[in-house]
Formats: structure tokens, C-alpha cells, sequence
């Protein structure tokens, strides 16, 4: 298997470093504006930093990336910021207990990179506090994070809270969305996405307790995956 960090762009403004399969690892999504640009997620290796030096010398990214948006404090998620220390780093309060944070957000804000426009909301998670999800209104592209993945009881089991999870679908669902970018697989199938955000929030409203438990069967999560590459 081919476990090397790969540079993918998915349109003229935005592309993907993806993980490094080696370890536990999240990818680093990139917007890039006119004015400035910035990264979603630090990732964990240091291959994808490399990669993405190799992507500004070779023009292929602009030089201006000033900001690292960062969707949970999850070390696999931040570690990079040790490297990436000129940036500024943007996110929830319960992020900046574990890494550097310059700018909070606690409530939705808006970037103007120039020629795009970037959205940033807080998305309640049952997988991290202080969650935040990047919206790019102009292609409908929702940066989640790892908000999709519950917490695992154990293999067969996965459990949610209920507040948590049908405010975390209301969000989700109320920003149009033709591409969902998950933390760590590089693309997510929207229609498969949707299904799933469907029926956590079916399930949560019938459910009677706070703790709502899914079993293997009723909804694999891996069924999500749309790998492109
Ligand atoms: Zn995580």
C-alpha cells in the first residue's frame, strides 16, 4: 500500500495535504484567496509540511498563507503547529487549553480572503468540544472535522447524546452542501453523508434518553467512504 502524503486539489481555490497513514494523523485542508490564505487543520507529519513547502516553492500554492483554522484540540489535528508557529491560529476556547490559539471564535465569523469568502461555525460534537466546522459558500464545501465519528462503545457500538447530535445536524443541514471533507478521509459521498446525518437525527428525536446508542448494523460508518483516489 501506497501510505505517502498526497497534494490533491479539489478546485482553483481549495486542496487537500492528505494524512500520513503511518500514524493517526489528519489531513490538512487549504483555501486560497487573492488576498490571504489559510489551512484547515495542522495535521500531524512531517511529510505533509514538506509537501506543502514543495507545493509554495513550486508555485502551484500562493505564498500567503497566514492563518491555520483548527476544527478540535484532537493532538492529531494540531501537532504541526509546533512547526507551523508563524501562523495564526484560529479556535474555540476548549482548543486553546491544548495548543496555541491567537484568535477564538464562540460564534460564527466570516473571513474575506480576497477573492473567497470563508465561513466558520461552531458545530456541537459528541466527538470533541469546541468543534468548529469551515463552510465555503461559494462550492458548497463543508470541512467537518471529525464530527461525523461518535463515540465507539466498543466495535459493534457507538453511542451519541442527544442535544449534542440533533444540534450538531441542524447546523450541518442547514448549509447547502455538495462536498463534505471529513478530517481523514480525504473525500466523504454527500449522498451517503446526508443519509446518515438523516437518520442520527431520526434516531436522536425518538429516542427517550439523552444517551442514544446506534449498533454496527444499523449504521456503519465506513459506509461513508468515497474514496477518490
Ligand atoms: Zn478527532
Amino acid at each position: 500500500m501506497d501510505n505517502s502524503v498526497k497534494f490533491i486539489r479539489i478546485n482553483p481555490h481549495i486542496s487537500l495535504i492528505t494524512s500520513d497513514l503511518n500514524f493517526i494523523c489528519a489531513q490538512i485542508g487549504i483555501i486560497q484567496g487573492k488576498k490571504e490564505s489559510l489551512l484547515i487543520d495542522a495535521g500531524a507529519s512531517c511529510a505533509q509540511i514538506n509537501l506543502l513547502k514543495e507545493k509554495i516553492e513550486s508555485k502551484e500554492l500562493n505564498n500567503n498563507i497566514s492563518k491555520c483554522i483548527i476544527t478540535h484540540f484532537h493532538p492529531d489535528h494540531i501537532k504541526n503547529l509546533e512547526i507551523l508557529n508563524n501562523l495564526e491560529v484560529i479556535g474555540s476556547k476548549n482548543t486553546s487549553r491544548y495548543t496555541r490559539v491567537d484568535t477564538l471564535i464562540n460564534k460564527n465569523a466570516t473571513l474575506d480572503l480576497g477573492d473567497i469568502s470563508v465561513e466558520i461555525i461552531p458545530l456541537p460534537s459528541i466527538h470533541a468540544k469546541g468543534s468548529l466546522c469551515i463552510y465555503i459558500p461559494v462550492y458548497k464545501i463543508m470541512f467537518i472535522g471529525d464530527s461525523l465519528c461518535l463515540r465507539g462503545e466498543n466495535d459493534n457500538k457507538r453511542v451519541t447524546n442527544k442535544d449534542i447530535t440533533i444540534n450538531m445536524v441542524n447546523i450541518l443541514k442547514s448549509h447547502p452542501t455538495d462536498l463534505y471533507i471529513d478530517g481523514h478521509k480525504p473525500f466523504l459521498n454527500t449522498s451517503k453523508v446526508n443519509e446518515y446525518l438523516d437518520f442520527l437525527l431520526d434516531k436522536c428525536k425518538k429516542s427517550p434518553s439523552f444517551n442514544v446508542e446506534i449498533s454496527k448494523e444499523e449504521y456503519d460508518e465506513d459506509n461513508l467512504l468515497d474514496f477518490f483516489m
